[in-house]
């Protein structure tokens, strides 16, 4: 056990708490069975509270061995702390890869599975929970409950994105999917306006992975311009040599490292608006089509370590919501111009588009998602509660793992599933013993 400073990725709200470093599954069950409540955390990935527990707060990350593995259908099963950055070093060079992977591989199977990750393919490959065969969770009387589709479906409908609160996910049954390299061809198209950047969306439906960065200071006539970036799989084929006779091969990315944390945010409505401008126009002028291998693709951000220290002492709040697709365009543009009025940038202005919804809390709806990131104040406290109005008015929500300040009330009106979920962690016993922060909050 060790006393430490709690907190999620974006390092805001910090709490003092226990880390319990347990070592064996018998030991995991019987910290289950004591009654104290308790939550499970992966990496800390989450930017919020969800992976946090003043009372307790039980790291997973020693429970990370590689169990069985089937190399016809690429069936893996695994224990749930195993780091996705592990997985990929294993498993790349043999020609398999996750069908849906979040934007860092500094998490852990469990924390993918407990929020029910989406990818930049979300409308075409669905949320990481569909790859998921079955789940062993230890539930609140401490045993072990294996659940899938067939067996004890409810447990695991709820485990899909229900955030650590149903049980300790110990073990994850998880299918891979066949690459023929480790590159990615991205192709890039460059907008002047959101009806611009969303008809690039509606245009490019048939490929595997879209993104976009938004420049969010942006008003008028150029409001919601955008990079818009398309990418596939690369063929081995296709690759230049000498990567064509070594197609699972990446070149090894030093990371950078910001070694502090400034005492203030550098980045400030006057940086990020030079920055988007600079940003922007590169990528007017850069080559539109590229082969990235896929760290440079998919995980861009672990490219610097600890890039959340940019945002100083204060931390910062990833701001990630979905809007339906029938409103999109007009939510997005309020949202847009309400941020760009604020002069609060966001460096990182994300937008996706999603597919229908699967796990019983899981993020993903059929819509558009933005996801923002600001240095905490109190500035961007008021912003947030007024960006959470117009995402109630036009029917959306926002992602539990990067939420850190949402009121039960919002929440509550943004989430009609949350009563249900609410009534299953009631009856299993699950509320008793499973609590975050992110839970005390929205009472859940
Ligand atoms: C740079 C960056 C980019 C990201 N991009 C994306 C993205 O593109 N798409 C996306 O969906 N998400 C994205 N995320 C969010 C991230 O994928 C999730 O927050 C994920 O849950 C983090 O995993 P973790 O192992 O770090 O879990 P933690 O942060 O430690 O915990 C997250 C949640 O999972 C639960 N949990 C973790 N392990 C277990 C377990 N074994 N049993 C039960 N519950 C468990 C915790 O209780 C908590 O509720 C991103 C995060 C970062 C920092």
């Amino acid at each position: 056990m060790a006393r430490a400073r709690l907190t999620g990725w974006g390092r805001h709200p910090v709490i003092d708490g226990d880390i319990e470093q347990l070592r064996s599954i018998d030991e995991l069950c019987q910290r289950v069975r004591s009654g104290r409540p308790l939550i499970a955390r992966g990496n800390g990935r989450a930017y919020g509270d969800a992976g946090i527990n003043a009372e307790g707060t039980v790291s997973m990350l020693h429970f990370d061995r590689l169990l069985a593995f089937d190399a016809t259908t690429g069936v893996l099963v695994s224990e749930a702390g195993l780091l996705l950055d592990d997985l990929l070093g294993v498993f790349v060079p043999r020609g398999w890869f996750p069908p849906v992977s979040p934007g860092t591989r500094y998490v852990t199977l469990g924390g993918m599975v407990a929020a029910d990750v989406h990818g930049k393919n979300h409308p075409i490959a669905g949320s990481f929970g569909s790859y998921v065969q079955w789940l062993d969770v230890i539930v609140a009387n401490g045993d072990i409950v294996r659940c899938s589709r067939d067996s004890q479906a409810a447990l695991f409908a709820a485990t899909l994105g229900g955030m650590g609160l149903t049980g300790v996910i110990l073990r994850c049954c998880i299918r891979l999917m066949r690459i023929s390299s480790a590159y990615l061809n991205r192709s890039r198209v460059v907008t002047n306006n959101l009806v611009e950047t969303l008809a690039t969306f509606q245009r490019t439906e048939a490929a595997s992975y879209r993104v976009a960065w938004i420049d969010c200071l942006q008003r008028g006539a150029t409001l919601g311009r955008a990079l818009v970036d398309v990418a596939e799989h690369a063929d081995a084929r296709e690759l230049p040599p000498p990567s064509r006779d070594r197609p699972f091969q990446v070149r090894p990315h030093t990371a950078l490292v910001l070694p502090f944390t400034p005492p203030f945010s550098p980045l400030n409505s006057l940086t990020v608006s030079a920055f988007n401008a600079l940003y922007y126009g590169a990528g007017k002028r850069a080559a539109t089509t590229k082969l990235l291998d896929y760290q440079q693709w998919f995980y861009p951000l672990d490219s610097i370590a600890h890039w959340n220290r940019l945002y100083g002492r204060h931390g910062f709040a990833q701001y990630q919501c979905v809007l339906p697709l029938a409103n999109a365009e007009a939510g997005l543009g309020e949202l847009l111009r309400e941020i760009a009025d604020s002069r609060c940038g966001s460096f990182l202005s994300v937008l996706k588009r999603l597919g229908p919804s699967t796990g019983a809390l899981s993020f993903p709806t059929e819509g558009y998602t933005l996801a923002l990131d600001f240095p905490w104040s109190q500035t961007v406290a008021t912003l947030m509660l007024r960006l959470d109005e117009i995402v109630i008015k036009y029917g959306g929500h926002l992602y539990l793992a990067k939420d850190a300040r949402v009121t039960r009330a919002n929440f509550e009106r943004m989430q009609p599933r949350v009563a249900e979920f609410r009534d299953a962690r009631a009856a299993s016993g699950a509320a008793a013993v499973f609590q975050s922060r992110l839970s005390e909050r929205l009472g859940l």
